[in-house]
């Protein structure tokens, strides 16, 4: 884990393209208990060379516990 490439602190390694992700933050939108929510700053890599995008194990498994408060878990 190299901590110096600028990346936000992430390192996204070697698109099959053989492009070099860049990092870069985005927002997203998704739907929340039937809401809109609009997430900023998730880290995203992106290839250069061919557009292909990845996301971290850990930033997939945040936007996934979000989709599954999707379910409605309201009584006590
Ligand atoms: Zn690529």
């Amino acid at each position: 884990m190299g901590a110096n490439d600028g990346g936000g602190g992430y390192d996204y390694g070697n698109c099959p393209c053989a492009g070099l992700y860049e990092g870069r933050f985005i927002e997203v939108e998704m739907v929340v208990a039937g809401r809109n929510v609009v997430v900023t700053a998730i880290p995203q890599g992106e290839c250069p060379l061919c557009s292909s995008q990845v996301y971290k194990m850990q930033v997939i498994e945040r936007m996934e516990s979000l989709m599954r408060a999707d379910k409605p878990a309201a009584q006590r």
